[in-house]
């Protein structure tokens, strides 16, 4: 975070950013400050997590005028809730302290919170706040305000307006930091209303759900120190089942509910108790709160990383078309659905494919056979199968389709390779035909799904034998 960068944006970005920044973090201090009446402090106070949420995530935001309207909102909300101009100052200071360390020190150590790949980002984060802005923030805090005269802050009490200060600001990042750092991006947030809408809900969906409900529930009814664990085994069944937004948001109304649950308990059974108790309940939260954000994230990556290579497994890396052994099983799969009535296999191969090989080199012969399962891909159907059997041996397999209309794929398969040029490197073009054999049957079958494809094999070999550029269908 150089200098520099926070004043070169124009005016208007800057203007911009101070709109921006003023109005939500003044937003975010009015919240606080209505939770201010148990003590002084405000219970919540999601101001500095979401200033930072929005710094990290936006960097555009980052530059001077973000961080004069974020002054402006701190200083204004606080003098218009009546606090003298001393404390205002303190405390905005406190602020800034609260957000500015932890920038410096992901500035500093490069890093990069979306790198949920190592899952532990998430942690690194929250060291930084816990151990760099939250508790920087609440030394300086306690060692201003206290000597401020009639301060909310007493000099006696310095070690426990430290703890709750230190603690809350904590449960305040581990609250609100992650709602803003996975909030989706526009892209992400149009799918999931699109499958919102279009996908039916599982129970297995919402059973997650339902199980923090009862088990927050149950916090306010058998409540006592033992409570703070009751969500943890439905938190991870959530951790492991939802998106890490989700995750992040019923986090933060776990953790939130939870802390009145349990302050509720304290305050009812001794105002003292509550005082030397808070601290270690806070503490004890935000850890509640980080282990399923880290499962989640590290959860995600694995299922992702998983169906990466599950989707390399299946496929042929030149023409991403389906390989023979995903194909064989996808067949077999589809063959045996009993709403399914008949199946054509298409066996193509590419004409005098080696001469072209010989001709233009084996790039070049690579090239040709990308731009040929492009040209196939267009003309088959969504369902339909289509594989690399071999070199330049490809199948199409489609279901439920009389002879004639195989016959018809076929065709327009052919005519669309024959009258295609393709363009190599824009240096020079090439033409190609291809041969097709063609075998079609009523399923059930009455033999193996390896013998319909050696009949499309051997209809493919008549047509080679009979000259190539050229359809032929097996008889039985
Ligand atoms: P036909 O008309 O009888 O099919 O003749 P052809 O030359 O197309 O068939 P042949 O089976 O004689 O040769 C196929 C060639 O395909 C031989 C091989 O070098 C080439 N081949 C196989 N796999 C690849 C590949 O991945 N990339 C390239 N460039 N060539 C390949
Ligand atoms: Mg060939
Ligand atoms: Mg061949």
């Amino acid at each position: 975070m150089q200098i520099r960068q926070l004043i070169t944006p124009s005016i208007q970005q800057q203007s911009y950013a101070f709109l921006i920044i003023a109005t939500v973090i003044f937003a975010c201090c009015l919240i606080g400050i209505f939770t201010r009446p148990i003590t002084f402090l405000a219970l919540l106070w999601p101001a500095n997590p979401i200033l930072l949420g929005l710094f990290l995530r936006f960097p555009k935001l980052n530059i001077l005028g973000g961080w004069l309207g974020a002054i402006t909102a701190y200083l204004l909300a606080d003098l218009v809730t009546g606090n003298s101009i001393e404390i205002t100052l303190y405390l905005t200071i406190s602020n800034l302290i609260s957000v500015s360390v932890p920038l410096i020190l992901v500035h500093l150590t490069k890093l990069d919170y979306r790198d949920y790949n190592k899952g532990l980002s998430f942690l690194y984060l929250f060291t930084m706040c816990t151990l760099g802005g939250c508790l920087l923030s609440a030394f300086f805090a306690v060692q201003s305000i206290t000597h401020v005269p009639n301060s909310f802050m007493s000099p006696e009490r310095f070690w426990t307006e430290f703890g709750m200060w230190w603690t809350g600001e904590i449960f305040n990042f581990v609250t609100f930091l992650p709602l803003i750092l996975t909030f989706p991006a526009k892209k992400e947030s149009r799918q999931w209303i699109f499958e919102l809408f279009t996908e039916p809900l599982k129970t297995s969906d919402i059973l997650p759900f339902i199980a923090i409900i009862i088990s927050v529930a149950f916090t306010h009814i058998f409540f006592g120190p033992g409570s703070l664990l009751y969500p943890l085994a439905a938190l991870i069944w959530a951790a492991l089942s939802y998106r890490l937004f989700s995750v992040a948001f019923i986090n933060s109304v776990v953790c939130i509910v939870t802390y009145h649950s349990l302050t509720y308990f304290y305050l009812s059974s001794s105002s003292n108790a509550f005082l030397s108790t808070t601290i270690s309940i806070r503490i004890g939260l935000c850890m509640l709160g980080i282990a399923p954000l880290i499962l989640c994230a590290i959860s995600q990556n694995r299922q992702k990383l998983y169906h990466q290579v599950l989707d390399y497994a299946n496929h042929d890396s030149l023409t991403n078309t389906l390989n023979r052994r995903y194909f064989l099983e996808q067949s077999q799969l589809f063959i045996q659905e009993p709403h399914n009535k008949s199946v054509s296999i298409l066996m193509i191969d590419i004409d005098h494919f080696k001469q072209m090989n010989d001709r233009y080199g084996h790039h070049v012969g690579d090239l040709v056979l990308q731009q040929f399962a492009k040209l196939v891909k267009h003309k088959i159907g969504l369902n339909d199968l289509f594989a690399r059997i071999g070199g330049e041996e490809f199948t199409v397999l489609t279901l439920n389709t009389s002879l004639e209309d195989a016959i018809q794929l076929a065709e327009r398969i052919h005519h669309a390779i024959e009258t295609a040029v393709l363009n190599i490197e824009n240096q020079f073009q090439i033409q190609m035909t291809i041969s097709i054999g063609i075998a079609h049957q009523n399923l059930p079958l009455s033999g193996t799904l390896q013998q319909l494809i050696v009949r499309a094999d051997q209809a493919l070999y008549s047509a080679k034998a009979q000259g190539r550029n050229q359809i032929i269908i097996s008889t039985e």
